[in-house]
Protein backbone atom coordinates (compact mmCIF):
# COMPACT_ATOMS: atom_id res chain seq x y z
CA UNK A 1 0.00 0.00 0.00
CA UNK A 2 1.53 3.39 -0.96
CA UNK A 3 1.74 6.48 1.66
CA UNK A 4 -0.45 9.64 0.63
CA UNK A 5 -0.88 13.04 1.20
CA UNK A 6 -3.59 14.98 2.69
CA UNK A 7 -3.72 18.54 4.38
CA UNK A 8 -0.19 18.19 6.05
CA UNK A 9 -0.15 14.51 7.50
CA UNK A 10 1.05 11.50 5.94
CA UNK A 11 -0.66 8.20 5.70
CA UNK A 12 -1.83 4.82 4.54
CA UNK A 13 -3.53 5.85 0.96
CA UNK A 14 -6.45 3.50 2.12
CA UNK A 15 -6.69 5.62 5.30
CA UNK A 16 -7.08 9.54 3.48
CA UNK A 17 -10.48 10.31 4.85
CA UNK A 18 -11.65 13.54 2.45
CA UNK A 19 -14.66 15.28 4.74
CA UNK A 20 -17.64 16.31 2.87
CA UNK A 21 -16.81 20.24 3.04
CA UNK A 22 -14.46 19.46 0.13
CA UNK A 23 -15.83 21.06 -3.07
CA UNK A 24 -14.38 18.75 -5.40
CA UNK A 25 -17.28 16.01 -3.91
CA UNK A 26 -20.45 18.72 -5.18
CA UNK A 27 -18.89 20.54 -7.88
CA UNK A 28 -15.50 19.10 -8.81
CA UNK A 29 -14.50 22.45 -8.01
CA UNK A 30 -10.27 21.95 -8.10
CA UNK A 31 -7.33 21.23 -10.08
CA UNK A 32 -4.60 18.50 -10.04
CA UNK A 33 -1.29 17.91 -11.97
CA UNK A 34 0.01 14.79 -12.84
CA UNK A 35 3.72 14.17 -13.27
CA UNK A 36 6.54 11.04 -12.93
CA UNK A 37 9.55 10.70 -11.68
CA UNK A 38 12.60 8.70 -11.35
CA UNK A 39 15.07 7.64 -8.23
CA UNK A 40 15.01 11.56 -6.33
CA UNK A 41 14.02 13.66 -10.03
CA UNK A 42 10.66 14.51 -10.56
CA UNK A 43 10.89 14.99 -14.47
CA UNK A 44 9.89 18.41 -15.66
CA UNK A 45 9.22 19.18 -12.51
CA UNK A 46 9.39 22.70 -12.82
CA UNK A 47 7.32 22.62 -15.78
CA UNK A 48 4.48 20.71 -14.03
CA UNK A 49 4.58 22.92 -10.59
CA UNK A 50 4.81 26.27 -13.03
CA UNK A 51 1.37 24.96 -14.61
CA UNK A 52 0.02 24.20 -11.29
CA UNK A 53 1.03 27.53 -10.17
CA UNK A 54 -0.76 29.53 -13.31
CA UNK A 55 -4.00 27.45 -12.69
CA UNK A 56 -4.28 28.42 -9.17
CA UNK A 57 -4.24 32.00 -10.21
CA UNK A 58 -6.84 31.47 -13.10
CA UNK A 59 -8.93 30.20 -11.09
CA UNK A 60 -8.73 32.54 -7.92
CA UNK A 61 -7.51 29.05 -5.52
CA UNK A 62 -7.06 29.51 -2.15
CA UNK A 63 -3.33 28.06 -1.86
CA UNK A 64 -0.90 29.13 1.13
CA UNK A 65 2.13 27.53 0.07
CA UNK A 66 5.10 28.36 -2.47
CA UNK A 67 6.12 26.19 -5.17
CA UNK A 68 9.29 25.52 -3.21
CA UNK A 69 7.02 24.13 -0.10
CA UNK A 70 5.15 21.84 -2.16
CA UNK A 71 8.25 20.89 -3.98
CA UNK A 72 9.22 20.08 -0.74
CA UNK A 73 6.17 17.92 -0.02
CA UNK A 74 6.45 16.18 -2.91
CA UNK A 75 9.83 14.83 -2.80
CA UNK A 76 9.16 13.90 1.26
CA UNK A 77 6.54 11.92 -0.17
CA UNK A 78 8.56 9.99 -2.80
CA UNK A 79 11.08 9.26 -0.41
CA UNK A 80 8.72 7.74 2.19
CA UNK A 81 7.31 5.54 -0.49
CA UNK A 82 10.74 4.77 -1.58
CA UNK A 83 9.76 3.65 -5.61
CA UNK A 84 12.31 3.73 -7.92
CA UNK A 85 10.02 5.12 -11.10
CA UNK A 86 6.72 6.57 -9.55
CA UNK A 87 3.60 8.70 -10.76
CA UNK A 88 2.63 11.42 -8.56
CA UNK A 89 -0.94 13.01 -8.59
CA UNK A 90 -2.09 16.32 -6.87
CA UNK A 91 -4.89 17.93 -6.32
CA UNK A 92 -5.41 21.70 -4.71
CA UNK A 93 -9.96 21.98 -4.26
CA UNK A 94 -11.52 24.84 -2.26
CA UNK A 95 -13.37 24.06 0.92
CA UNK A 96 -16.88 25.06 2.26
CA UNK A 97 -19.21 24.32 4.93
CA UNK A 98 -22.37 23.85 3.08
CA UNK A 99 -23.16 22.95 -0.39
CA UNK A 100 -23.69 26.42 -1.92
CA UNK A 101 -22.15 27.23 -5.37
CA UNK A 102 -21.22 30.92 -4.66
CA UNK A 103 -19.03 30.61 -1.88
CA UNK A 104 -16.15 29.14 0.14
CA UNK A 105 -14.12 29.31 2.83
CA UNK A 106 -11.07 32.06 1.45
CA UNK A 107 -8.73 30.36 3.39
CA UNK A 108 -9.17 26.61 3.04
CA UNK A 109 -8.03 24.65 0.62
CA UNK A 110 -7.24 20.82 0.39
CA UNK A 111 -4.15 19.32 -1.04
CA UNK A 112 -4.39 15.60 -1.51
CA UNK A 113 -1.24 13.94 -3.03
CA UNK A 114 -1.27 10.12 -4.09
CA UNK A 115 1.95 8.09 -5.57
CA UNK A 116 2.10 4.45 -7.17
CA UNK A 117 4.19 2.65 -8.64
CA UNK A 118 5.45 3.63 -12.64
CA UNK A 119 6.27 1.42 -15.55
CA UNK A 120 8.49 2.93 -18.02
CA UNK A 121 5.63 3.43 -21.56
CA UNK A 122 6.43 0.78 -24.04
CA UNK A 123 7.10 1.73 -27.65
CA UNK A 124 5.63 -1.15 -29.83
CA UNK A 125 1.97 -1.38 -30.82
CA UNK A 126 0.75 1.97 -31.46
CA UNK A 127 -2.86 3.09 -30.43
CA UNK A 128 -5.92 2.87 -31.76
CA UNK A 129 -7.92 5.59 -31.76
CA UNK A 130 -12.04 6.56 -32.03
CA UNK A 131 -13.03 10.04 -33.05
CA UNK A 132 -15.74 12.04 -31.09
CA UNK A 133 -17.44 14.91 -31.21
CA UNK A 134 -15.26 17.67 -28.78
CA UNK A 135 -18.48 19.00 -26.78
CA UNK A 136 -16.27 19.92 -23.88
CA UNK A 137 -16.42 23.64 -22.43
CA UNK A 138 -14.36 26.96 -23.12
CA UNK A 139 -11.94 26.23 -20.17
CA UNK A 140 -9.61 23.29 -21.74
CA UNK A 141 -6.40 25.18 -20.90
CA UNK A 142 -7.06 24.74 -17.12
CA UNK A 143 -6.44 21.36 -15.87
CA UNK A 144 -9.51 21.03 -13.45
CA UNK A 145 -10.27 17.73 -12.17
CA UNK A 146 -13.85 18.36 -13.76
CA UNK A 147 -12.97 15.68 -16.64
CA UNK A 148 -16.82 14.34 -17.15
CA UNK A 149 -16.77 14.39 -21.09
CA UNK A 150 -13.24 12.90 -21.18
CA UNK A 151 -14.16 10.40 -18.84
CA UNK A 152 -17.49 9.37 -21.27
CA UNK A 153 -15.22 9.49 -23.83
CA UNK A 154 -12.50 7.28 -22.58
CA UNK A 155 -15.24 4.22 -21.73
CA UNK A 156 -16.32 4.46 -25.08
CA UNK A 157 -12.65 4.19 -26.61
CA UNK A 158 -11.97 1.69 -24.07
CA UNK A 159 -15.40 -0.75 -24.71
CA UNK A 160 -14.58 -0.31 -28.60
CA UNK A 161 -10.71 -2.10 -28.00
CA UNK A 162 -9.07 0.87 -28.23
CA UNK A 163 -6.75 3.59 -26.29
CA UNK A 164 -7.23 7.17 -26.78
CA UNK A 165 -10.46 9.25 -28.28
CA UNK A 166 -9.59 11.71 -30.79
CA UNK A 167 -11.80 15.22 -30.12
CA UNK A 168 -13.18 17.39 -33.05
CA UNK A 169 -14.33 20.76 -32.85
CA UNK A 170 -15.48 22.89 -36.04
CA UNK A 171 -13.92 20.54 -38.43
CA UNK A 172 -10.37 20.56 -36.62
CA UNK A 173 -8.61 18.10 -34.38
CA UNK A 174 -8.15 19.68 -30.57
CA UNK A 175 -6.64 17.35 -28.53
CA UNK A 176 -7.63 13.53 -26.97
CA UNK A 177 -9.32 12.55 -23.74
CA UNK A 178 -6.05 12.25 -21.93
CA UNK A 179 -3.01 13.47 -24.17
CA UNK A 180 -2.19 15.78 -26.96
CA UNK A 181 -1.99 15.10 -30.48
CA UNK A 182 0.44 16.05 -33.21
CA UNK A 183 0.55 14.86 -36.95
CA UNK A 184 3.72 14.93 -39.16
CA UNK A 185 3.27 15.76 -42.98
CA UNK A 186 6.33 16.10 -45.11
CA UNK A 187 8.66 16.33 -42.46
CA UNK A 188 7.05 19.15 -40.68
CA UNK A 189 5.06 18.60 -37.53
CA UNK A 190 1.45 20.08 -36.84
CA UNK A 191 -0.04 20.91 -33.37
CA UNK A 192 -2.69 22.73 -32.33
CA UNK A 193 -2.13 25.94 -30.58
CA UNK A 194 -2.16 26.44 -27.00
CA UNK A 195 -5.56 28.50 -26.89
CA UNK A 196 -9.00 27.66 -24.38
CA UNK A 197 -9.26 24.27 -26.98
CA UNK A 198 -6.16 22.40 -25.49
CA UNK A 199 -4.08 21.35 -22.15
CA UNK A 200 -0.94 22.56 -22.84
CA UNK A 201 0.75 19.70 -22.54
CA UNK A 202 3.74 19.54 -20.62
CA UNK A 203 4.77 16.41 -23.09
CA UNK A 204 3.38 18.16 -26.27
CA UNK A 205 6.12 21.43 -25.21
CA UNK A 206 9.16 18.71 -24.37
CA UNK A 207 8.53 17.04 -28.09
CA UNK A 208 8.50 20.85 -30.11
CA UNK A 209 11.63 21.20 -27.66
CA UNK A 210 13.37 18.24 -28.82
CA UNK A 211 11.77 18.64 -32.45
CA UNK A 212 13.67 22.02 -32.92
CA UNK A 213 17.11 20.30 -31.18
CA UNK A 214 16.87 17.56 -34.33
CA UNK A 215 15.96 19.93 -36.35
CA UNK A 216 12.66 18.82 -36.94
CA UNK A 217 10.09 22.11 -38.13
CA UNK A 218 6.94 22.73 -36.68
CA UNK A 219 4.22 24.99 -36.85
CA UNK A 220 1.39 25.33 -34.15
CA UNK A 221 -1.46 24.93 -36.49
CA UNK A 222 -4.68 23.14 -36.04
CA UNK A 223 -5.59 20.62 -38.61
CA UNK A 224 -8.45 18.66 -39.59
CA UNK A 225 -9.26 15.07 -39.69
CA UNK A 226 -8.46 14.65 -43.76
CA UNK A 227 -5.45 16.23 -43.12
CA UNK A 228 -4.86 13.74 -40.07
CA UNK A 229 -6.00 10.55 -41.52
CA UNK A 230 -3.56 11.17 -44.65
CA UNK A 231 -0.90 12.11 -42.35
CA UNK A 232 2.85 10.52 -42.52
CA UNK A 233 2.65 10.17 -38.51
CA UNK A 234 0.00 10.81 -36.04
CA UNK A 235 1.44 11.01 -32.30
CA UNK A 236 -0.31 11.22 -29.43
CA UNK A 237 1.58 12.77 -26.16
CA UNK A 238 1.32 12.67 -22.88
CA UNK A 239 3.37 12.62 -18.90
CA UNK A 240 2.89 8.64 -18.77
CA UNK A 241 2.91 7.59 -22.42
CA UNK A 242 5.55 10.25 -23.43
CA UNK A 243 4.99 9.66 -27.28
CA UNK A 244 2.90 6.98 -29.20
CA UNK A 245 2.25 6.42 -32.44
CA UNK A 246 -1.48 5.79 -33.69
CA UNK A 247 -1.88 2.92 -35.82
CA UNK A 248 -5.61 3.30 -36.71
CA UNK A 249 -8.64 5.58 -36.52
CA UNK A 250 -11.97 4.51 -36.32
CA UNK A 251 -10.61 1.25 -37.80
CA UNK A 252 -9.38 2.91 -40.57
CA UNK A 253 -5.19 1.54 -40.83
CA UNK A 254 -3.16 4.82 -40.99
CA UNK A 255 0.23 5.12 -43.12
CA UNK A 256 2.73 2.01 -41.89
CA UNK A 257 5.47 2.54 -39.29
CA UNK A 258 8.56 3.99 -40.65
CA UNK A 259 12.02 3.46 -39.23
CA UNK A 260 13.44 6.33 -37.52
CA UNK A 261 10.34 8.22 -37.96
CA UNK A 262 9.63 11.40 -35.43
CA UNK A 263 8.09 9.51 -32.97
CA UNK A 264 10.65 7.28 -32.58
CA UNK A 265 13.20 9.86 -32.42
CA UNK A 266 11.68 11.78 -30.01
CA UNK A 267 10.35 9.10 -27.68
CA UNK A 268 13.93 7.32 -27.58
CA UNK A 269 15.11 11.27 -26.19
CA UNK A 270 12.82 11.27 -23.91
CA UNK A 271 13.33 8.03 -22.48
CA UNK A 272 16.65 9.04 -22.13
CA UNK A 273 16.31 12.13 -20.38
CA UNK A 274 13.66 10.46 -17.80
CA UNK A 275 16.37 7.93 -16.90
CA UNK A 276 18.85 11.13 -16.53
N1 LIG B 1 -4.75 16.78 -22.83
C1 LIG B 1 -5.52 16.28 -21.85
C2 LIG B 1 -7.00 16.47 -21.93
C3 LIG B 1 -4.95 15.58 -20.77
O1 LIG B 1 -5.72 15.09 -19.78
C4 LIG B 1 -3.54 15.40 -20.76
C5 LIG B 1 -2.88 14.69 -19.65
O2 LIG B 1 -3.47 14.32 -18.68
C6 LIG B 1 -2.78 15.93 -21.80
C7 LIG B 1 -3.41 16.63 -22.83
C8 LIG B 1 -1.27 15.77 -21.82
O3 LIG B 1 -0.69 16.63 -20.90
P1 LIG B 1 0.73 16.32 -20.26
O4 LIG B 1 1.67 16.14 -21.40
O5 LIG B 1 1.04 17.53 -19.45
O6 LIG B 1 0.57 15.08 -19.46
Amino acid sequence: MSIAYYNGEFSDYEKVRIPLSDRAIFFGDGIYEACIGYKDKIYLEEEHLERFFNNIQKLNMPFSKTKSQLSDILHLLCEKNGYEKYFIYFQLTRNSPIREHGSYLKDKFNLLITLKEFSLPVYENGFNTICLPDNRYGMCNIKTINLLPNVIASIDAHDSGCQEVIFLKDGYVTECAHSNISIVRDSVIYTHPKDNRILPGITRDRMLYFAKKLGIKYQEKAFGYVEMISADEVIVSSTSKFLQRVDSIDSVKLKDKKENSVCDKIFKLMYEEFLN
